[in-house]
């Protein structure tokens, strides 16, 4: 049977990240995608000019629908926008028998919030606990442990950060780094996988390509298709870089500001 995947993240009407990036992602790497829709955002090119969240019984009940039926062997989890929903959310993936990605989404790449700054506590102790893998990006890791990471070995120090909040593995984001940064800047972009006793780092050609948006939902969600078809995390992981390594290259122009990673390359 195909392998099944369920996304728990915002709707982006742009389609370029949160679900449609998830769904489109999932497709291309043929596994079953389905959705649980926790926000709707009115999102372009150009930012996010409204946002909304469901009601915790609508995310409860779409989360039940699909697992006790269809049935998952991969959860990932994106924009929660609020503390009950991290919460209510945190819940469901606990008593999931199925790996969980949690993308513990703060703030979109044009700053516009994505998370309550409420909701953070709410991400540390409860949704951070219940991952397989969390996969914060740098921005994230200062927003939830305080680490500001600047060179290379400062990503050991934030994923150490990290993995005390109880996740089995932490994949930290370099990929932010600035150019100026020593081995971690320049041509190539640095992420560090780890579960305490493992290191794994990966590296990838740095795409000079601005049209980016939908990027971290991508990776999460490759991470996830690949552990639902079985693969290792250090295995999942290194696939789900190179194909968002390839959707990055690909990234394209729409509309006057940022544009979305690719999925048909
Ligand atoms: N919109 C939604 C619904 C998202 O889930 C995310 C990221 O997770 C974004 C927007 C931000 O995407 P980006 O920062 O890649 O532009």
């Amino acid at each position: 049977m195909i392998p099944r995947v369920v996304t728990v993240a915002g709707s982006d009407s742009g389609g370029g990240a949160g679900i449609q990036a998830d769904l489109k992602t999932m497709l291309a790497l043929g596994v079953h995608g389905m959705s649980v829709i926790t926000a709707v955002t009115a999102q372009n090119s150009l930012g996010v000019q409204g946002a909304w969240e469901l009601p915790v019984e609508a995310v409860r009940a779409q989360y039940r629908s699909v697992v006790d039926d269809i049935g998952v062997q991969a959860v990932k989890t994106g924009m929660l926008a609020s503390a009950e929903l991290v919460e209510a959310v945190a819940e469901l993936i606990s008593g999931t028998d199925a790996p969980a990605v949690v993308d513990p989404v703060g703030v979109s790449k044009h700053g516009d919030p994505l998370l309550a700054a409420s909701a953070l506590d709410s991400v540390r102790t409860k949704l951070l606990p219940a991952a397989t893998v969390a996969t914060p990006n740098l921005d994230e890791v200062a927003q939830l442990t305080g680490v500001r990471v600047e060179s290379e070995d400062d990503l050991r120090r934030a994923a150490e950060a990290v993995l005390a909040y109880g996740p089995r593995w932490v994949l930290i984001k370099g990929g932010h780094l600035p150019v100026e940064a020593g081995r971690a800047g320049g041509s190539q972009a640095v992420d560090l996988l780890t579960d305490g006793s493992s290191e794994h780092w990966l590296r990838a050609r740095r795409h000079d390509n601005r049209h980016t948006h939908g990027t971290g939902c991508t990776l999460a969600s490759a991470i996830a298709s690949g552990l639902a078809k079985g693969l290792t995390v250090p295995d999942a992981v290194t696939q789900a870089k190179e194909y968002v390594t390839g959707a990055i290259a690909a990234g394209f122009a729409l509309g006057a500001g940022i544009g979305p990673v690719d999925h048909g390359w």
